[in-house]
């Protein structure tokens, strides 16, 4: 297995402060909390744990610094070059930034090397783009003048003119904590807005590293404060900071109706990409090996701790068996151990909290069959085994409820409108996959299931031109592309 690179191990060696106004800073009452890697259980790294205060100051700094001309009336070929800057940062420290996520979190090396850094620059570099591209439009007349002749017959043109909100607050969870930074501070700072992010508690290393490389590009003092600590406390004083514009929050539907809930006291605007029960449904005509491979990659990637982990699956009835032997197999030839192990394909759980609550599943299987797995692993981490179920009766918590492990729920149908109840029932509705060959057959479908992203033939990563976020419980708004 790898060790931390000295680079890593020297960046984690003294308590990361938080960045408020372009300095780097303790919290107001001086705590720290531990960050544990999740594949061993020991400390890796001390934070400084953001206070109430520390979301004040981080606030003013923004709102001063979004008030100032230096970033929001900045030339925005110059905003553009800014973040261009920053995305080769990101891309030359990648090894870095690949070991802080998976020291933190869990994730397989291999997994945070070729996507979550890779992704984190593209995405930067797509949104670079946007902050010249955003304008209002210039209109002729469409009113006649109905006041005949005199003073108050102006001839007049009109436009509108599309302004950065002021200051964003950022939420994000720990399960991409690059990505997750990233995907929100670039279009808000493309923008022209300025921005206060809480990172996760249990991964708030790399969005605290990326702080570091933000100074570096040139990105004026004040513009992005990063402020670490707990959600119902430094997260709720953000959510109800007055002088907070927008909140942009990933994470559980539960905090997110919270978020909502406070927020609405002075009608703040909303981004929340909320928890997800992704579909895939896998017709009879469909190339049943490529839907075995990409279903495996939906619930096993990042240990299905993604909002679109596809974890529910539903078979047409007479190539159920040939698909459930595959993935069973896929199952059992994965290997799960620590991050940092070139090989792993599956990592830990992020936490006790949650191998705990995805263990809680088992304890009643009154409705399901377990086709394997189901079981916390030996050791130190939080590994839990690859696991698929079968449902037999009409539902159960495991088709119910977001698991956000990796833990998939088969099921058979027989007929497309089956597959389409099936797939439409559940309160979330962020994505959803189907595999056929039938051109028609997946028009209807993704037509008519209620989901924000719908793939066909595969289950990739959300493209970056495309609208993401939920119907139903999955959220409000939408991220990515123009959006
Ligand atoms: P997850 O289960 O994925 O960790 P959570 O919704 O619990 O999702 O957390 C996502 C983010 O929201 C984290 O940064 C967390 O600290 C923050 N958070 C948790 N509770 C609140 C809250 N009441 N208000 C604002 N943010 C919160």
């Amino acid at each position: 297995m790898n060790q931390p690179k000295a680079e890593t191990l020297k960046y984690l060696a003294h308590p990361l402060p938080m960045l408020i106004n372009g300095q780097w800073v303790a919290g107001s009452d001086g705590k720290t909390f531990d960050v544990e890697n999740p594949a061993t259980g020991e400390v890796i790294a001390q934070v400084c744990e953001g206070t109430e205060a520390d979301i004040d100051a981080a606030v003013e700094a923004a709102e001063a610094a979004f008030k100032s001309s230096d970033w929001c009336r900045m030339a925005t070929a110059q905003r553009t070059r800014l973040l261009l800057k920053l995305a080769d940062l990101i891309e030359a420290n990648g090894e870095l930034f690949a070991e802080l996520d998976v020291l933190s979190m869990g994730k397989p090396i291999a997994e945070a090397r070729v996507w979550d850094g890779p992704l984190s620059a593209d995405i930067l570099r797509y949104q670079a783009g946007w902050a010249t591209k955003i304008h209002g439009k210039s209109s002729t007349p469409t009113l006649p003048d109905m006041r005949g002749e005199g003073a108050f017959s102006v001839p007049y043109h009109s436009y509108s003119v599309r302004q950065p909100i002021g200051v964003c607050g950022i939420i994000i969870p720990w399960n991409a904590p690059l990505i997750m930074a990233v995907g929100k501070l670039a279009p808000a700072l493309a923008a022209g807005c300025t921005v206060v992010l809480k990172p996760a508690e249990d991964s708030p290393l790399s969005p605290l590293k990326l702080g570091e490389l933000i100074k570096e590009a040139g990105i004026p003092d004040g513009v992005v404060n990063i402020v670490p600590g707990f959600g119902a406390r430094v997260g709720a004083a953000l959510a109800r900071h007055p002088k907070v514009r927008k909140i942009s929050f990933t994470g559980s539907t539960k905090v997110g109706k919270e978020i909502i809930r406070v927020a609405s006291e002075d009608m703040k605007r909303l981004t929340l990409e909320l928890g997800g029960k992704a579909p895939l449904i896998v017709f009879s005509d469909a190339n049943v090996d490529a839907a075995i491979q990409a279903a495996a990659g939906a619930i096993f990637t990042n240990c299905g701790q993604n909002c679109f982990t596809g974890s529910r699956l539903y078979l047409q009835r007479n190539i159920a068996d040939q698909v459930i032997e595959g993935l069973v197999a896929a199952a059992r030839g994965i290997k799960v151990g620590p991050g940092m192990d070139d090989t792993t394909e599956v990592g830990p759980l992020v936490n006790a909290k949650q191998l705990q609550r995805v263990a809680g599943f088992f304890s009643d299987t009154d409705g399901i069959e377990v086709l394997h797995g189901g079981n916390v692993m030996s050791g130190d981490g939080h590994f839990f085994e690859p696991s698929i179920v079968f449902e037999t009766a009409a539902t159960t918590r495991f088709s119910a409820e977001e698991i956000f492990g990796p833990v998939l729920t088969v099921k058979t149908f027989d007929t497309t409108e089956e597959a389409v109840e099936l797939a439409n029932n559940t309160r979330y509705g962020l994505s959803a996959g189907l595999f056929t060959n039938n051109l028609s057959l997946a028009h209807q479908m993704a037509a008519e299931i209620d989901a924000g992203a719908i793939w066909v033939n595969g289950y990739p990563v959300p493209d970056l031109n495309q609208p993401f976020g939920g119907f139903k419980e999955s959220g409000w708004g939408r991220e990515n592309g123009e959006f």
